[in-house]
């Protein structure tokens, strides 16, 4: 179902009112964790002043360390939805247990399936079955072929809907956090329908890099980015190093600005 074979259009993915994929470039910024409402909002009216038409937030954090900070759940959620009905942007927030799925329902226009849970089988028919659209991150060490199949689980539930997002792999390499593979951009589009957006951030954990990164993505055809924004990464709660400050975000979609029609 998510083979190019039988479908060999590009498939475009209605989220709220924003479609991704089709040629057109999609940016989702935000804090890693909502840690208060006014944290929220200060990141949504930035983000949305630059361009950006997705709101992130995550509200179940799936940390490392279990003493690190988990998000703040449905509080968090109930606040990306206010945020989505002030600003007008569409909201994403990541789900990590059924528990998760049933409670995001009522408040996201998307899903977000993190990395560490690609291969949660369980967890990507749930997801599916919502019929919600779903941002479907590749695993820390997964292959394509892998990535493609868990998109398969979520299509066979009858949930067409499947973003997948490109945020960095395991490799020897320790200067970034993760790789970039950027080759994953053209050859998903040799093998799938389905829209693909990359996350820089993830795939790199250092601010620094993140907008030669976001240019190169657009450069090989993404049909969208994710990047994480916080009003002082100083303090972040998770993800502190890789978040871009507002300035720092208004100059990359300022450089995108000629390949995207940004809001
Ligand atoms: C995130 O988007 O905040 C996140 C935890 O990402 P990943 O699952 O790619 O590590
Ligand atoms: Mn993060």
């Amino acid at each position: 179902l998510a083979n190019k074979k039988f479908h060999p259009e590009p498939s475009i993915v209605k989220v709220g009112n924003v479609s991704i994929g089709g040629g057109n470039l999609v940016i989702m910024s935000g804090p890693c964790a909502v840690e208060s409402r006014e944290q929220l909002f200060d990141t949504a009216h930035a983000i949305k002043k630059s361009g950006a038409q997705i709101l992130r937030g995550g509200a179940y954090k799936p940390r490392t360390s279990p003493y690190a900070f988990q998000g703040l759940e449905e509080e968090g959620l109930k606040y990306m939805k206010e945020a989505r009905e002030e600003t007008g942007l569409a909201v994403v927030c990541e789900v990590t247990s059924l528990a998760a799925i049933e409670s995001a329902v009522k408040y996201v226009d998307m899903l977000q399936i993190g990395a560490r849970n690609m291969q949660n089988f369980y967890l990507l028919k749930e997801a599916g079955k919502t019929g919600l659209p779903v941002l479907l991150k590749r695993g820390l060490s997964a292959t394509i072929d892998e990535w493609l199949n868990a998109a398969e689980y979520i299509i066979a539930e009858g949930n067409p809907n499947v973003v997948l997002c490109e945020r960095g792999i395991r490799t020897f390499e320790t200067a970034t956090r993760n790789t970039l593979d950027i080759s994953a951009v053209p050859v998903i589009k040799s093998k799938s329908h389905l829209p693909i957006i990359v996350d820089p951030s993830h795939a790199t954990g250092v601010r620094e890099y993140v907008n030669p990164l976001a240019r190169c993505a657009v450069a090989a055809g993404a049909d969208g980015l994710m990047i994480e924004t916080h009003p002082n990464p100083a303090i972040a709660l998770s993800d502190g190093p890789q978040s871009l400050t507002f300035p720092q975000f208004e100059e990359l979609c300022q450089e995108l600005r000629p390949f995207a029609e940004l809001m």
